[in-house]
């Protein structure tokens, strides 16, 4: 056995920083985090005296959200707001809708948006919330009525200047909607500032749909130059068609990359010649997923789930959930760059086997940002009463893209570390430096 398999095993055993309320020796996402805190550690110097304030979420609610369906019964689904850290400004995440949702997986969410809004310096300390629902099972008016109820009961933490939401998995515009009329219904008053990721015609900002695929695009470009890696024809596999695989997919294919690997919860497709990122982007809006895609000029071939991880790519962006590339597959992956869309995609474990492989991983922390990035010009915008065009937004989320991904790339050469591990420096020295100076109440 390798030590990377017994890294993964640090999961079986209950991580010593455990809190009480996550029971078993399994933290899930949460046993993840932990350990990339522990990797963190060793490089903060005297400011790993503040380390165990990022062990443990600042403020973690769970709410019951019943809700009358259409048939008339009553329903209760278990919904969750974490803040994880506040040091550095207001708590600032997205809220997912997903059957499997957990208060592990949600701190862990909440976590790594403290980490990632530091990484890219946005005045944002980092939440996170979910409902534990499939939400494709509800009607439209039940699915209102249950953000509704949910917005409600969180509204005790939210506020534009104390906690922000934005879509994350299964959620949109329109739900960032509907929680910002209830907050707003609730307050007496119309406060846009509260949410981000609105539809524009409520103050949401010029771009932001697109802002992550685009941030993993922007990302993806400059770690390429270090690497020399050409962009014409460089073979990109993408894991998760959704809003930000897509925009990076079609962003790629645009620039001359072919997108040759897509995967989603309905199918694997492999095409040698390159999908039509648009087309098959169009497919998805009507039909939900990739299955059943055809493409009038190349052969699109379906594969297994399992062979879609070993093909034959110079890229691979997986932009689906959490927990997807492990000890199981780390081995078979091709690519030399692993642009992570999503948020946690990759163990620990995993890290360390494609650390030995020489593949160079860009982490959510930094690849994903840019949709926080637009949240925060989106919030700036909704204070100030002035939009900006979508030229200047995409102009300055590059420029904030690139500067962070130097900085972190240089950590990384400096202390020859991951570059997970450079942006958990860079971020953690930001949130304990604030911690260090705003000193400990009362
Ligand atoms: N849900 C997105 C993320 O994971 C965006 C969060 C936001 O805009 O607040 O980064």
């Amino acid at each position: 056995m390798s030590a990377q398999s017994g890294s993964e095993n640090l999961l079986i055993k209950r991580h010593p920083d455990a809190p009480s309320y996550l029971s078993g020796n399994d933290l899930g996402p949460w046993g993840i985090y932990l350990e990339q805190i522990d990797r963190v550690a060793p490089h903060l110097g005297k400011l790993g005296f503040w380390i165990e304030t990022l062990k443990r979420p600042k403020r973690a609610l769970i709410v019951d959200v019943p809700i009358q369906l259409d048939d008339g019964r009553v329903t209760h689904f278990e919904g969750y707001r974490v803040q994880h850290n506040t040091s550095r400004g207001p708590g600032k995440g997205g809220v997912r809708f997903h059957q499997d949702v957990t208060l592990s997986e949600v701190m862990a969410l909440s976590a790594w948006m403290s980490i990632k809004n530091a990484a890219v310096n946005v005045p944002y300390g980092g939440a996170k919330g979910g409902i534990r629902v499939d939400p494709k099972k509800l009607s439209r008016a039940e699915l209102q009525r249950m953000t509704r109820r949910y917005t409600s009961e969180i509204g005790i933490l939210l506020g534009p200047d104390k906690d922000i939401p934005a879509p994350d998995v299964n959620t949109d515009a329109q739900i960032m909607a509907w929680m910002m009329d209830t907050y707003s219904m609730n307050q007496g008053a119309t406060v846009s500032g509260v949410v981000t990721g609105k539809p524009i015609s409520l103050g949401g900002s010029l771009g932001r749909r697109e802002a992550t695929g685009r941030g993993v695009f922007v990302v993806g470009i400059e770690a390429m130059k270090h690497l020399n890696m050409p962009m014409h024809g460089a073979r990109v596999a993408v894991q998760g068609f959704g809003n930000v695989g897509s925009v990076a997919g079609q962003l790629f294919m645009h620039a001359g990359a072919k997108v040759v690997a897509v995967q989603d919860h309905t199918a694997s497709l492999y095409c040698e010649a390159g999908l039509d990122a648009d087309a098959l982007a169009a497919h998805v809006a009507v039909n939900g997923g990739i299955r059943g895609y055809i493409d009038a000029k190349a052969e699109v071939q379906n594969i297994s789930n399992e062979s879609f991880w070993s093909v034959p790519a110079d890229i691979l962006i997986p932009a689906a959930l959490e927990n997807q590339i492990t000890v199981h597959n780390a081995d078979k992956i091709k690519a030399r760059l692993v642009l992570e869309g999503a948020n946690g995609p990759t163990t620990p474990a995993a890290d360390d086997i494609l650390k030995d492989k020489g593949t160079t991983v860009v982490p959510d922390v930094i690849a994903n940002a840019g949709g926080v990035t637009v949240s925060y010009f989106e919030w700036v915008q909704d204070f100030s009463m002035f939009f900006w065009t979508e030229d200047e937004i995409n102009e300055r989320l590059a420029r904030i893209m690139r500067e962070a991904f130097a900085a972190v790339w240089q950590v990384a050469q400096d202390k020859n570390v991951s570059l997970r591990t450079a942006a958990f420096i860079v971020a953690c020295t930001r949130i304990l430096t604030a911690r260090e100076v705003r000193g400990l109440y009362p």
